[in-house]
């Protein structure tokens, strides 16, 4: 965007204004283009054992990326995607994309039990989307189980009787599905009652807030960590932490008994020629290790 300075308060949100229609008019026309030229990409992120460090999974975050320009994040997209309604064709690609991606890591690496997670919108919910799921599954010779749906509460929060008959199917078709951004929103708790929610995503605010200057923000973060993880584990739910970037963090959430964390430490979210470059290189590095 391009941000002028005004001289009084009036012109800059004027100017703000145009700025602004101006910039969504440009994302617009990029997502436009982008579905048609097929610049929608999915980027992907390890998730680890927290216990060994070792890749039980990927999240796939999409990415347009504009010969051009470059790459645009999906927080420029979504809002804009969703109002537009350009978001289930877009959340298609990336879907396409990302279950291509994993089966050829699985190919190159030989193993079949890593999993896939998939950001969804709530308006991706479609009745079609088991269909085109499933198909691409088929396709690629995945197994339902190694797709994890995650949502956030917003999806939830809907209470569209669409919405819970599309999950529920998924979840009977064997794919789980994650609560993303837990404990940022009003009243996660019920959701994990209503709802056969199999992974909880601890936000990466609560991860952040262990490395506080504050004693007292260190303390209360990993008691809430706690409790969160206490709950989640009694109802049957694995736990996930978001965003860890140091080393210290990785150890108190072990500590703390999350069992699954992302972050930028172990890898930042990575297209699909340099995920591969990087699980060739830790493949060989265990394998001189071993020798
Ligand atoms: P999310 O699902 O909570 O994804 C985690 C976000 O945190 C990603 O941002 C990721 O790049 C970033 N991240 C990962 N590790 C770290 C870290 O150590 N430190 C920090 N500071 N950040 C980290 P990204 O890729 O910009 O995605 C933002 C959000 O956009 C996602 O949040 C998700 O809600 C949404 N999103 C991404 N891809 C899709 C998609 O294909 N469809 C839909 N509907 N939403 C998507
Ligand atoms: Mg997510
Ligand atoms: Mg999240
Ligand atoms: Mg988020």
């Amino acid at each position: 965007a391009r941000k002028r300075d005004g001289k009084n308060g009036l012109r800059i949100f004027d100017t703000g204004m145009l700025d602004a229609a101006r910039e969504r008019h440009e994302i617009e026309q990029c997502i436009e283009a982008g579905l048609k030229e097929d610049w929608f990409e999915a980027w992907l992120q390890p998730i680890v054992n927290l216990g060994d460090g070792q890749i039980v999974g990927f999240e796939a975050l999409m990415r347009l990326n504009h010969p051009e320009r470059g790459l645009l994040a999906p927080g420029k997209i979504i809002n804009i995607a969703e109002e537009t309604g350009t978001i289930g064709r877009i959340g298609e690609r990336v879907l396409e994309r990302a279950i291509g991606h994993l089966a050829t890591i699985s190919r190159l690496d030989g193993t079949q039990d890593t999993y896939l997670a998939i950001n969804f919108s709530p308006l991706q919910f479609e009745l079609t989307l088991p269909h085109k799921l499933a198909a691409l599954l088929l396709k690629h010779h995945i197994a339902p189980q190694r797709i994890v749906i995650e949502i956030t509460e917003a999806v939830l929060m809907l209470d569209n009787p669409e919405v819970h008959a599309v999950l529920k199917q998924l979840n009977e078709f064997g794919c789980r599905i994650a609560l993303d951004d837990f404990g940022t929103g009003y009243s996660s708790l019920s959701y994990l009652n209503r709802f056969p929610v199999d992974i909880v995503k601890v936000d990466q605010s609560f991860t952040r807030s262990l490395s506080s200057s504050a004693a007292d923000v260190r303390r209360k973060s990993r008691m809430l960590i706690k409790g969160i993880r206490t709950i989640s584990h009694q109802m049957g739910c694995t736990v996930v932490a978001e965003g860890i970037e140091s080393k210290e963090q990785w150890q108190l959430l072990r500590k703390l008994g999350v069992d699954y964390g992302q972050g930028y430490l172990f890898s930042r979210p990575l297209p699909i020629g340099g995920m591969l470059t990087m699980l060739e290189n830790e493949s060989e590095a265990k394998a001189s290790a071993s020798n």
